[in-house]
């Protein structure tokens, strides 16, 4: 999965000493990116076996859905479905499924079927398709090369050639898993960052929200933004998490699946909704849409709003920030602009 980052795409800003009595953190790379847990809990035993069974969690989505493990479930069905319907669990069954979801409300945005030109590119190589391999590529990616059968269970790909990968979606539904199982344990008051997806429960610290800050694009050190925020989740796609230049064009993990190509109508787009898996799919969507059309969909959508830096640096917030009541909590500050 991508995500893979010396910086994760949130930065956040910490209100409060993080050393504080009950609460614990702990940070691990897995899935590719980077993993951060922090929690809050009376009995640190309690808090202890939170943050194991996230660690825990994120191992086994990993295992098994990663698309670079050749004995993952979702492996196996990239080796085999264009062959036969492959039955899968329940759990990578329905996370198809939602992402399918989100193919369809996104008219082709989001697309897990963009993996059957993603592998061409290798990002820390500095390789990518030549035009022709591109097209050629580009024709298999459509959702609806996916057949999904929902009595057994089966998956099958109706070309050979295509394949898929969640790493649009995969990290946010792993976070809302995390959170599931630390409200299992009794835990309300938690942050689960997984690389630029994160959920939090519950107030930071005496009735204070978190604070989540957005980072310039352009500039790893500077926040475009601060919003005070509970409950909810945050997600970013950014053009600088995983990226190689060459003749002074960016090629980055985020594919438009019309071209096969780097989606460059933006540099980031941060995504504040109600659950992870959500934010997650929607940044990405968001990206590849650009600024218009993707603000048009967040605002048509209930309880979703985005920040988004344009590819000039420019920055647009969704209806439901720009509202007086949120607006004017929120730090803005312009962001680097395009050229850097
Ligand atoms: P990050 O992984 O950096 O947090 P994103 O959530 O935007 O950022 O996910 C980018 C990942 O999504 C890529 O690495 C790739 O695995 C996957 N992806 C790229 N383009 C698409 C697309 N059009 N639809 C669905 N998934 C995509
Ligand atoms: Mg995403």
């Amino acid at each position: 999965m991508s995500g893979a980052t010396l910086f994760p795409a949130l930065a956040l800003l910490l209100t409060t000493c993080i050393a504080h009595a009950g609460w614990l953190h702990k940070d691990a790379d897995i899935m590719g990116t980077r993993i951060s847990v922090e929690l809050f809990h009376d009995d640190p035993a309690v808090a202890r076996r939170g943050v194991d069974a996230v660690f825990e969690e994120m191992h086994r989505i990993d295992r098994d859905m990663s698309p670079w493990i050749a004995t993952s479930e979702l492996s196996r069905l990239n080796r085999e479905a264009a062959q036969h319907p492959v039955a899968v669990s329940d759990e990578l069954f329905e996370l198809i499924r939602t992402s399918v979801h989100y193919s369809r409300l996104t008219h082709g945005a989001f697309d897990i079927t963009f993996a059957s030109v993603g592998f061409l590119y290798d990002y820390r190589k500095g390789v990518h398709p030549d035009e022709p391999e591109r097209r050629a590529a580009t024709e298999l990616i459509n959702y609806r090369n996916l057949v999904l059968q929902a009595q057994g269970h089966t998956i099958a790909y109706s070309k050979p050639g295509v394949r898929i990968d969640l790493g649009g979606i995969a990290k946010g539904y792993a976070v809302d898993r995390s959170i599931r199982l630390l409200q299992a344990l009794g835990i309300h008051q938690a942050l689960v960052t997984a690389g630029g997806d994160s959920r939090m429960i519950g107030e930071r610290w005496k009735g204070r929200p978190w604070n989540i800050g957005v980072r310039d694009p352009r500039d790893e050190h500077k926040l475009v933004a601060v919003i005070p925020l509970e409950n909810v989740a945050v997600s970013t796609s950014g053009d600088y998490e995983r990226f190689f230049e060459e003749d002074g064009i960016r090629y980055h993990h985020i594919i438009n699946p019309a071209s096969g190509d780097s989606a460059r109508g933006m540099h980031s787009a941060t995504l504040i909704g109600p659950d992870a898996t959500t934010t997650d799919a929607l940044s990405t969507s968001v990206f590849v849409l650009g600024v218009e059309r993707g603000l048009a969909l967040v605002n048509s959508l209930p309880n979703i709003d985005a920040i988004l830096v344009d590819a000039q640096g420019h920055l647009h917030y969704s209806e439901g920030l720009l509202a007086a009541d949120r607006g004017e909590d929120i730090v803005k500050t312009p962001a680097t602009p395009a050229a850097r």
